[in-house]
C-alpha cells in the first residue's frame, strides 16, 4: 500500500467516526514560549486540555508534521544510526475533548490497524500503565480490562511511567498511556526470541507505532498531579513507521516516504545505500535532515544564529558534515534534493512546492557557509597539529574550533585519529559543561503555578475598540528569572492589552486601583490562548476591580507602523513582483522591519518608487476597513494576503486600506493619513533571496527630519551659510585635490633637491660608495632616493635615519652586488640597530627598515651603522 493510501486510509477511518479533519498545525511554533517547534500532534489542542479556549467539534483528526530536535523530546542524535526515528515526521492523531474516552480509543485503534489495515494480530504487542508510587497512582485497570477483551492477555505486556505515562513538558496536561507495538522481524528469528521480550527494548523490528495516551492529570510546579475535570483522549502514531509495517520493510527508509531521496542521493553522490554502514548511516541522516529542513523553512522559520533557526542550521549542518565525512562530497548538493521533496509531499504538504525555490536557495547558501567553515577548521586544525607538543590535542583547543568556528568535534576526533593524534575528550566535555552551565544559569526560570481567584470562561480581548478597560484579575502566578529577579504574570476577565503576536510588540501600560495606587504592565504576550500581562510587583488587595490603561502613545505608534507594513508589503509587490512574500516582520513603536522574497539588493530608485507608493496611500487617507468575522474561504478569495506558516481558523479578521488587503490580528490606524509619513532606513539582505527593510513613521519620521534639517543648517553655517551647499562641497572637494597634486608636486621638487645634495655626501671606502646620514623624508622618500642612488651608483651601502610624527624611521639599502660579496643583509643590520630607537623591523637582505619611538637613538643608530662597512 502506498504511503499516500495509507495517509488517507487513516484520516477517512475517523471521519467515519465522526471526527472532524483539520489540516496541520504549522511545524514552526510562533507564539508559545514553552515549545519551539511542534513535536506532538496533540500540541495545537493544548489550550483546549488546559480549558483555555472551546474546541468547535469534540472529535478531532489529522496528520500533524512534528519535529524531535529540542526540548523534552529530542531524537536528533539517534536519527540516522536507527531506522525508525526522524527529526521531522508525521505523527497521525485522533483526538477526544471531554468526548469519547478509553474504550472507544482503543477500541478504534485496534480495528483500524487489524480490520481496516489487516496487520497481523499475531504480530502485536500492547502495554499499559502499571503504577507508579511517587505519584501514588495505581495500575491503568481501566485499560487493561479493555485490552482484555480484544487480544490474548498474554500480548498486554505493564510499563513503566517512563514508557507508559505521557507528558509534553516540565507542567501541563499528562496522563497514562497505553503504547501498541510491532513485531515485523522474520519468523526465524521471532521462533527465536518472543516478541513480548522486545517491546520497548530499542530494537528496530520491534517497535511503538502508537501511542494512545488518556489525559486525565494536569502536572503541577511542585510536581504534583491534579485530576483535570474533563477527560480527554490523545493519541498518536508514526506515519513512517506504519508505512514500513504496510509495506513489508525492514527500515522505515526502505518505503516510499525515503526511497525517492535515497536514490536522489546515490544519484548525486555516487554511493550505493545498503553496501556499507558508514555510509548508510551518512545517507539516511541526510535524506532524514532535508525534509526537517524543508519543512521548517517553508513554514518560515530561516536558519539563523539563535532560536529556533539555530536548531535548523545545526540539523543542516549536521547533514553537511555527514555529506563531506562519509560521501566525500565537497560542494554543495543538498539542495538538489528539495525538487524531489516537493514533487513527493507536495500533495499533503503544498506549502512544500510553493516555497521549493526559497527552500534551494536558503539550503545552498547555508551549504556554502558551512563548507567554507569546515575548510577554515581544517587548517586551523592542521595550526593546531603542528604547534601541538607530543600527540594529544587539548580539549579545550577543541573547543574553541567548536565554538568560535562551528567545527563539530566528531570531525575533529576523526581527522586527529587519521594523523595518529588523540583528542582529550574528556577535557572538551568538561568545557561544553561549562558553557552550558552558564547558559543554563542564564535562562532558568522557575514557573509557580497558576493561583486562580476567579473561574473565567474566556479572557476577552478588547483592545481594538478601547485602551481603558475595567478589570478583575482572575488568575496570576509568580515566576523568577535570572535575569530580571521576580516577576508575575496576571491574567484578566477581559483586557484592552494587546499580546505580542503578528510580529507586533506587546502593550505595555498600568493598572490603576480605586484609590490611585499604580501597578506597571511591562509587556503581553499570548500563551495557550492566555492573553498574560507582565508586571514586577503584585498589586495590593487583588481581587478589586483594576482600570487597566494601554500607554497609548505607544500603541498609537505602533498601530502606525503595523499599518505602514501592510502598505510596503503592497508596495513591494506591486513595484517588484508577486513573488515578493513575507518571511517575518517586526512591528515596533519606534520602528518597523520587513523581511520578504525576492533575490536582488534594491535599487536607490526602486526604494525611492516604494516609499512614494506608501506615502502616496499616506496621502489618500484611506479609512481602515475591518472585519473581523470574515470567512477564511471568502477573505481569499477577494485576494487577502495570508502569510505561510500561520495557522487560521474559519473565520479570521481582515484589514484593509484601499487595495491592501491582509488576514492580520494586529492593532492599525483608523486612517492611512494618521501614519504621517514613511522613511525607508535600510535596505539589506537577511539570507540568501530574503531582503530586509527598516523604516519609521509619524513621530520618528519627523524626528529624523528635525535632526537632518538641524544637520543641514550647520552645514550650511560651516560652508558661510551658502545657498548651495552641495555645490560649495563639491568645489571644496575640487580644490581639494588640487592641492593634493601641488603638495604631492612639490615633495618631489624637494625630493629631488635633497638627492642631488645626498648623492655629493656619498663617500667611497674600499671600493664601497656609502652615505650614512639623518635626512628630512618620510618612509617613502627615503625608499624613492635609495633606490635611485643605487641605481646611479652601483655598489652602494646606504643607511637613512629620519624623524617623522615623533618616532624614529631607519632606511637600510644595500646594492645587490655588496650583498653576496661582503655576506651584508640590510634586514639584520636594521634589526640590529633598532635597538636604539626602541624598535624593531625588517625585510631583504638589500632593503629593509625600521621604526620605533625613541628619535634621541637615531645618531647613536647611526654611528653603530658605520661599523658594518669594516
Ligand atoms: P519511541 O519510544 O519509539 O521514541 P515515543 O515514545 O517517543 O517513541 P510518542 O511520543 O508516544 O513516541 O509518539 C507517538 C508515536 O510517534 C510513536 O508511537 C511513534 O510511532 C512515532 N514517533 C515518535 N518519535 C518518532 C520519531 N522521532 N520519528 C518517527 N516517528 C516517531
Ligand atoms: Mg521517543
Amino acid at each position: 500500500m502506498k504511503s499516500k493510501e495509507i495517509r488517507a486510509k487513516f484520516l477517512d477511518f475517523f471521519k467515519s467516526k465522526e471526527h472532524s479533519i483539520v489540516p496541520s498545525a504549522p511545524i514552526v511554533l510562533k507564539n508559545d514560549p514553552t515549545l519551539m517547534f511542534t513535536n506532538a500532534g496533540m500540541n495545537q489542542f493544548k489550550e483546549y486540555f488546559l480549558g483555555n479556549a472551546k474546541p468547535k467539534t469534540t472529535r478531532i483528526a489529522d496528520t500533524q508534521k512534528c519535529l524531535r530536535v529540542s526540548g523534552k523530546h529530542n531524537d536528533l542524535e539517534e536519527v540516522g544510526k536507527d531506522t525508525y526515528h526522524h527529526t521531522m515526521f508525521e505523527m497521525l492523531g485522533n483526538w477526544s475533548i471531554g468526548d469519547y474516552f478509553k474504550k472507544e480509543a482503543i477500541n478504534w485503534a485496534w480495528e483500524f490497524l487489524t480490520a481496516e489495515l489487516k496487520i497481523d494480530k499475531n504480530n502485536l504487542y500492547v502495554t499499559v500503565f502499571e503504577g507508579d508510587q511517587t505519584d501514588k497512582l495505581s495500575k491503568d485497570e481501566e485499560a487493561y480490562e479493555i485490552w482484555k477483551k480484544i487480544i490474548d492477555e498474554d500480548r498486554i505486556l505493564l510499563g513503566n511511567k517512563k514508557d507508559n505515562f505521557w507528558e509534553m513538558g516540565d507542567q501541563g496536561p499528562c496522563g497514562p498511556a497505553s503504547e501498541i507495538h510491532v513485531d515485523i522481524r522474520s519468523e526465524e528469528e521471532k521462533a527465536k526470541v518472543p516478541g513480548k521480550d522486545l517491546v520497548n527494548q530499542d530494537h528496530p523490528q520491534v517497535v511503538e507505532i502508537w501511542n494512545l495516551v488518556f489525559i486525565q492529570y494536569n502536572r503541577m510546579a511542585n510536581g504534583s498531579l491534579k485530576e483535570l475535570p474533563a477527560k480527554h483522549i490523545d493519541t498518536g502514531m508514526g506515519f513512517e513507521r506504519l508505512a514500513m509495517v504496510m509495506q513489508g520493510k525492514q527500515s522505515n527508509y526502505d518505503t516510499d516516504v525515503f526511497q525517492p531521496l535515497i536514490s536522489e542521493i546515490e544519484t548525486i553522490t555516487g554511493v550505493s545505500y545498503g553496501k556499507n554502514e558508514q555510509t548508510d548511516i551518512a545517507i539516511r541522516v541526510i535524506a532524514d535532515h532535508v525534509r526537517a529542513v524543508s519543512f521548517a523553512i517553508a513554514d518560515g522559520q530561516l536558519p539563523s544564529n539563535n532560536g529556533a533557526g539555530y536548531v535548523i542550521r545545526r540539523i543542516l549542518r549536521r547533514a553537511i558534515r555527514y555529506g563531506f565525512t562519509f560521501l566525500n562530497k565537497k560542494e554543495a548538493f543538498i539542495h538538489q534534493l528539495v525538487a524531489v521533496l516537493a514533487t513527493q509531499m507536495g500533495g499533503a504538504f503544498p506549502e512544500l512546492k510553493k516555497q521549493k525555490n526559497l527552500c534551494e536557495n536558503v539550503i545552498k547558501e547555508e551549504e556554502k557557509s558551512f563548507l567554507r567553515t569546515l575548510d577554515q577548521g581544517l587548517s586551523l586544525l592542521d595550526n593546531i597539529i603542528a604547534s601541538a607538543e607530543g600527540n594529544e590535542i587539548s580539549g579545550r583547543k577543541a573547543f574553541e574550533l567548536y565554538d568560535t568556528y562551528g567545527f563539530p568535534i566528531d570531525l575533529t576526533a576523526l581527522i586527529l585519529s587519521e594523523k595518529n593524534y588523540t583528542l582529550d575528550l574528556k577535557a572538551f566535555e568538561e568545557e561544553l559543561e561549562k558553557q552550558k552551565n552558564r547558559s543554563r544559569l542564564a535562562a532558568q526560570t522557575e514557573t509557580e503555578d497558576w493561583v486562580v481567584l476567579q473561574e473565567d470562561e474566556e479572557e476577552e480581548f478588547v483592545g481594538y475598540d478601547y485602551l481603558e478597560a475595567q478589570v478583575k484579575i482572575t488568575q496570576y502566578r509568580k515566576l523568577v528569572t535570572k535575569k530580571d529577579g521576580a516577576l508575575y504574570q496576571l491574567v484578566f476577565n477581559l483586557t484592552p492589552f494587546y499580546p505580542e503576536g503578528g510580529g507586533q510588540v506587546g502593550d505595555k501600560g498600568y493598572l490603576k486601583s480605586a484609590n490611585g495606587d499604580i501597578t506597571y504592565i511591562i509587556d503581553t504576550k499570548k500563551e495557550n490562548n492566555l492573553i498574560i500581562h507582565t508586571t514586577k510587583t503584585l498589586p495590593q488587595d487583588i481581587k478589586q476591580t483594576f482600570m487597566a490603561v494601554v500607554d497609548a502613545k505607544q500603541r498609537n505608534r505602533s498601530a502606525a507602523n503595523h499599518s505602514a507594513t501592510h502598505l510596503l508589503h503592497q508596495a513591494l509587490r506591486n513595484i517588484l513582483g508577486t513573488h515578493v512574500e513575507q518571511k517575518g516582520s517586526m512591528v515596533h513603536s519606534g520602528y518597523l522591519r520587513f523581511d520578504f522574497s525576492h533575490f536582488n539588493k534594491l535599487t536607490a530608485e526602486e526604494l525611492k518608487e516604494v516609499e512614494n507608493f506608501v506615502n502616496a496611500r499616506i496621502r489618500e487617507q484611506l479609512d481602515l476597513e475591518e472585519n473581523r468575522t470574515m470567512l477564511y474561504t471568502k477573505a481569499i478569495e477577494e485576494g487577502a494576503v495570508a502569510l505561510f506558516g500561520e495557522k487560521y481558523g474559519d473565520t479570521v479578521r481582515t484589514i484593509r486600506f484601499g487595495k491592501s488587503m491582509e488576514l492580520c490580528g494586529g492593532t492599525h490606524v483608523a486612517n492611512t493619513a494618521d501614519i504621517w509619513h514613511f522613511k525607508i532606513t535600510a535596505e539589506a539582505a537577511v539570507a540568501s533571496g530574503i531582503r530586509r527593510i527598516e523604516a519609521i513613521t509619524g513621530d520618528a519620521a519627523k524626528d529624523l527630519l528635525t535632526e537632518q534639517s538641524t544637520q543641514m543648517q550647520q552645514i550650511k553655517h560651516l560652508l558661510n551659510n551658502t545657498k548651495d551647499p552641495i555645490k560649495s562641497v563639491t568645489d571644496i572637494q575640487n580644490e581639494n585635490s588640487e592641492l593634493r597634486k601641488e603638495i604631492e608636486a612639490l615633495k618631489r621638487e624637494k625630493a629631488s633637491f635633497l638627492k642631488a645634495e645626498l648623492k655629493a655626501a656619498v663617500q667611497e671606502q674600499n671600493g664601497v660608495n656609502y652615505l650614512i646620514q639623518q635626512v628630512d623624508l618620510d618612509a617613502n622618500g627615503m625608499k624613492d632616493v635609495a633606490f635611485q642612488l643605487g641605481g646611479e651608483l652601483g655598489n652602494l651601502f646606504l643607511v637613512f635615519g629620519a624623524e617623522q610624527d615623533g618616532k624614529a624611521l631607519l632606511t637600510c639599502y644595500i646594492s645587490k652586488s655588496l650583498v653576496e660579496e661582503k655576506d651584508l643583509n640590510a634586514g639584520k643590520i636594521v634589526r640590529a640597530l633598532g635597538k636604539h630607537i626602541q624598535g624593531g623591523g625588517g625585510g631583504q637582505a638589500f632593503f629593509a627598515t625600521a621604526g620605533g619611538k625613541n628619535p634621541s637613538g637615531i645618531s647613536a643608530a647611526l654611528e653603530e651603522a658605520k661599523t658594518f662597512l669594516d
